[in-house]
C-alpha cells in the first residue's frame, strides 16, 4: 500500500507540475498571437515595438524550458565521486560577473581543501548555482554572502547564507512549489529544481530566514554511498534518476 500511496503521490505532483507549466507558456503564447494580430503593415514603428515584447515573450518560454530539461536529462546522470570544495569555487568563479556587478562581497570557508562527495556532479553544480544565485538576487546592493563546506562525522554540510531581503514564515513555507516567485522575471523553478537534486542523493535542505535580516540555506548530504543507500561505488556508477 505505501507503493501505492507513493505513486498517486507522485502523479498528483506531476498534475501539478504539469499545470504550472501550461500556465506559465500559455501566458507568453496568449500574448504573441495576441501582438501577431495587431501587426500593421501601414506601422512599422509600432511593429518593430511589438517584436520586442514578442521577442522577450519568446525568450522567457525558452528560460522555462530550459530550466526544465535539468529535470530531463536520464542520459547524463552520474554519480561519482568528486572533490565539492572544488567545485565549490568554480561555482564561485562563474558567478563572479554577477556578483561584481551587485557589488556583494562573498566569503568561502571550509574545513578542508578536498571533501569528497558522491554525487551527480553536473546536478549538485547546479543546486549551488540555483541557491547562489538566489542569495545574489536576495541582496540589493552591497551585501554578503558566506559559502561554507564542512563534514560532520557522516554528512557533509554545504550553507549559503546571505544578508539580503529574508523571507516571512509563508513565503519559506512556500519555497520549492513549483513556479513560486516574488521576482518580476523569475521563473519559480530554481528550488524545486534544487529540492528534487538534493532528494535524489538522499540528502535535506534546511532554510532559516528573518524579514530583512538574510537567510541561510544549508544543504546536508550523506558522505558515504553505503550509508545513503547508493548502489556500491566503483568509480562511476550510472543511476537512473527517480522518476
Ligand atoms: P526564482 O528565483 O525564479 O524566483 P526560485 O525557486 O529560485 O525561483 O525561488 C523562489 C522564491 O523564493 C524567490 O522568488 C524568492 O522569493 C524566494 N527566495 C529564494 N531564495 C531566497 C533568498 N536567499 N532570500 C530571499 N528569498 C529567497
Ligand atoms: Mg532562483
Amino acid at each position: 500500500t505505501e507503493e501505492i500511496l507513493l505513486k498517486s503521490e507522485k502523479v498528483s505532483l506531476i498534475g501539478e507540475l504539469a499545470a504550472g507549466i501550461a500556465h506559465e507558456i500559455r501566458n507568453p503564447l496568449t500574448s504573441i498571437g495576441g501582438l501577431v494580430q495587431l501587426f500593421d503593415e501601414m506601422n512599422p514603428q509600432k511593429n518593430e515595438f511589438f517584436k520586442d515584447i514578442i521577442l522577450t515573450e519568446i525568450n522567457r518560454i525558452n528560460f522555462i524550458v530550459s530550466e526544465l530539461m535539468v529535470l530531463a536529462k536520464p542520459h547524463a546522470v552520474y554519480f561519482s565521486w568528486f572533490n565539492l570544495v572544488e567545485n565549490t569555487k568554480n561555482v564561485m568563479e562563474l558567478l563572479q560577473p554577477e556578483v561584481n556587478l551587485r557589488n556583494v562581497a562573498i566569503t568561502f570557508e571550509t574545513d578542508a581543501d578536498i571533501i569528497e562527495v558522491y554525487g551527480e556532479k553536473n546536478q549538485l553544480t547546479q543546486v549551488m548555482i540555483n541557491l547562489l544565485k538566489n542569495a545574489i538576487e536576495a541582496i540589493p546592493s552591497g551585501g554578503e554572502i558566506r559559502l561554507s563546506v564542512k563534514t560532520s562525522e557522516t554528512n557533509v554540510l554545504l550553507s549559503i547564507q546571505d544578508n539580503g531581503v529574508g523571507m516571512t514564515e509563508e513565503q519559506v513555507k512556500k519555497l520549492g512549489e513549483p513556479f513560486y516567485t516574488t521576482k518580476s522575471n523569475g521563473t519559480g523553478l530554481g528550488l524545486m529544481i534544487c529540492f528534487k537534486i538534493i532528494q535524489n542523493h538522499k540528502g535535506t535542505i534546511n532554510v532559516e530566514s528573518e524579514l530583512g535580516n538574510g537567510t541561510t540555506f544549508t544543504i546536508t548530504l550523506p558522505m558515504r554511498p553505503s550509508v545513503a543507500g547508493y548502489p556500491e561505488n566503483t568509480s562511476e556508477n550510472v543511476a537512473s534518476p527517480t522518476p
